[in-house]
């Protein structure tokens, strides 16, 4: 700070003291010049004076001594009396005239080649002429020059006097004016500059002279008042300053414990992450585990790690991941059969189920497992995998140096807990519900079975009843009442209904219980088409529907299983009489790519989006009165699908409710092998 002021070297200074001499000098010297002037004016006006006086008194006196010697013409007396005038040095010239007649006349020696007239007009002499009476008459003239000359060398001097004098007065005026000026103005100026300066350096305890009594000493106290100020300045700006610099290393701790927080964060998330990908993409437990207790170690900083299961049969902590332990550790883990309840870690943490630590083993000389000590591991951090208040294992993780671990890390190492939770919990779901569609399979085809055996039983002796019933009704038994026929006729009508129903659960049971195969052999399917057609053609023209076939001449011989096939034609073309009134019922088969393209289509009363879907699920009929009036089992095309996907085939359906349905199905041209249908 001491660079920030700046300042004047004291040789550059103008000092006042000179500038006010210099300034007091010269309005005296103007004033002493002024009155010198005066002076001199008055002085050589005094002396003209004196000298016309002199000149005055000379004619006087020639007044006096002049007219009788003039009126007796004594020529020597005039000239005597001149000759004594021009004892006054000043008298130059001097002339008697009586008459006309020059009596007298003296020059001096210098100007003597002069006449009176150069005496009259130079202004360097005074000339006067008067005449001389006697009794009243005038006896002659006289006139008198005086020269300037003496008066002028004693102007000289005077004048110079007065110089000489003034110079003396302004030296001692501006000596005085000097000495006072500085002693009393500069003096006290300079120090207070120094002063001043040395305040401007920051040496804030200098001395200030603050003795004097008059303004040079106000403005000392003003500068003591100043320097009082900036004292009390720099010691608030130190104050803020320490402030400030306290205020930035916290805030740079801050900032660093807040970067160093958030980078934990990063990794942690990372791993859980890690972690979390795992659980979602493998159902092997022990990859999960493995995952989990590598991370929990390396992010909490410790040095192994185990996650038990709990056996509830057993009611022991089973080790299932280990990290960073020995095969003998291990073995001794599994040994040890921990309990909840235990003194151990993880004994305390499923007992209370939370987190549960030891700081440092050397503490806890009485710690159950004696070979976590010998080991080398010191603190110990246990948390219990609980799920809804259910134990389900823990997770210990073990350091190498003692110490508490902080609640971050215990927080952490509950992260990865409910991670392991999720994972052995997803690892048994996924247990069960293997076992739980493992059982369902059995009992699926169980039940297929039984439905096969029982519509087999059941089948033989319907035939019969419908047999004999056939029997009974072509009068082979004897005639029989009216009556009885009706009854009959009904009977076998029902007889054949439930017949077709038996047949269908049949069909559907062993292709389900894995009975059903398909007997593959060549066939042509346009003739299939034909003889399924002629064989419904029957019910359509009792509906007046006109039933078209339309069918390349030159199709291709199959291969598969001509039965099947007809069996789902039929149920297609069945379908489509059966829900159509009016309008036609048409066949088409295409042949592309190796495949057989089957089409029937109706004008019949449609499908919404809805039912569509389900119409090939078993025992699915589109609710409402019309299609149930119509009969049916609900089982045709859940078969006609099983039987086209057996093949290798695909089955769908394109419908507009009210405007008719087209049923269509692929089939591969050549089936070599049945195929799985579902
Ligand atoms: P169902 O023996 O009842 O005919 P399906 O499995 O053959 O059994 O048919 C299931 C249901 O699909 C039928 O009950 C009917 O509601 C509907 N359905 C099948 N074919 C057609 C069609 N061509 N037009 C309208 N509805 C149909």
């Amino acid at each position: 700070m001491n660079n920030t002021y700046s300042s004047t070297p004291a040789s550059k200074i103008r000092s006042v003291s000179r500038r006010f001499s210099y300034a007091f000098i010269g309005v005296v010297t103007l004033i002493l010049i002024l009155f010198a002037t005066a002076a001199i004016i008055i002085d050589s006006s005094r002396i003209n004076a004196e000298l016309e006086k002199r000149l005055d008194n000379a004619l006087k006196l020639s007044y006096i001594s002049l007219p009788a010697p003039l009126w007796n013409l004594d020529n020597d007396v005039v000239d005597d009396f001149i000759e004594a005038l021009f004892l006054d040095e000043s008298i130059v010239f001097a002339e008697v005239v009586w008459g006309n007649q020059v009596i007298s006349k003296r020059v001096r020696q210098k100007f003597q080649q002069k006449d009176a007239s150069y005496f009259r007009q130079s202004s360097q002499f005074i000339d006067k002429i008067s005449n001389i009476l006697y009794e009243g008459n005038k006896v002659g003239t006289i006139r008198l020059a005086m020269s300037r000359e003496s008066v002028k060398k004693e102007l000289i001097v005077t004048i110079l006097g007065i110089i000489a004098l003034t110079i003396l007065i302004i030296i001692a005026i501006a000596l005085t004016s000097l000495i006072i000026t500085k002693k009393y103005i500069s003096r006290p100026l300079l120090k207070l500059q120094e002063s001043a300066s040395l305040i401007a350096h920051g040496d804030l305890n200098t001395f200030i002279d603050k003795s004097s009594s008059d303004e040079i000493g106000l403005l000392a106290q003003h500068l003591d008042d100043m320097r009082e100020s900036i004292k009390q300045l720099f010691s608030e700006l130190s104050e803020s300053k320490e402030k400030i610099e306290d205020y930035s290393r916290t805030l740079e701790q801050k900032v660093e414990v807040r970067t160093q927080a958030l980078a934990r964060s990063v990794e942690e998330l990372k791993a859980l992450g890690d972690v979390s990908q795992v659980v979602s993409s493998t159902l092997d437990l022990e990859t999960v585990l493995a995952n989990i207790a590598r991370h929990a170690v390396q992010l909490s900083k410790t040095d192994a790690g185990t996650i038990y299961e709990f056996d509830e049969d057993a009611q022991v902590f089973v080790p299932r991941i280990n990290h960073g332990v020995s095969e003998a550790f291990i073995e001794a883990l599994h040994e040890s059969g921990l309990r909840i309840g235990d003194k151990t870690v993880i004994g305390q943490a499923a007992l209370n189920r939370a987190p549960d630590q030891v700081p440092d083993l050397v503490n806890v000389p009485d710690y159950p497992l004696s070979y976590v000590h010998q080991a080398g591991f010191r603190a110990l951090l246990a948390v219990p995998l609980l799920r809804k208040d259910r134990l389900i294992g823990g997770l210990v993780v073990r350091r190498k140096t003692a110490g508490e671990f902080p609640a971050p890390v215990v927080d952490l190492i509950q992260t990865f807990a409910a991670q392991s939770v999720l994972a052995i919990h997803n690892a048994r779901l996924f247990r069960e519900v293997e076992e739980k569609s493992r059982q369902l399979e059995a009992a699926d085809k169980h039940k297929s079975e039984f439905l096969a055996n029982m519509s087999h039983e059941l089948r033989t002796p319907l035939n019969a009843i419908l047999g004999y019933t056939e029997l009974i009704l072509d009068n082979i038994y004897g005639d029989i009442p009216e009556k009885i026929q009706e009854v009959l006729e009904r009977l076998e009508q029902n007889g054949r209904h439930l017949l077709g129903l038996i047949n269908d659960v049949l069909d559907l049971s062993k292709i389900e219980a894995g009975q059903l195969t398909l007997s593959l052999s060549e066939y042509s399917l346009g003739e299939l088409v034909q003889t399924v057609s002629a064989s419904v053609e029957a019910l359509a023209s009792e509906k007046n529907l006109e039933l078209r076939v339309n069918v390349p001449a030159d199709l291709t011989i199959g291969k598969g299983d001509e039965q099947r096939i007809a069996q789902v034609l039929l149920n297609l073309l069945g379908n489509a009489i059966k829900f159509t009134e009016e309008g036609d019922v048409r066949v088409e088969v295409v042949v592309s790519n190796q495949t057989f393209l089957v089409s029937v289509s109706d004008t019949g009363l449609g499908l919404s989006e809805a039912d569509q879907k389900r119409i090939f699920e078993e025992f699915q009929q589109v609710d409402g009165s019309s299609t149930r009036i119509k009969g049916g089992t609900g089982l045709g095309l859940a078969i006609a699908k099983r039987i086209v996907e057996m093949h290798g085939g695909r089955i769908w359906v394109e419908s507009t409710l009210g405007k008719g349905s087209t049923f269509w199905f692929t089939l591969p041209v050549s089936v070599e092998h049945q195929k799985e249908s579902r």
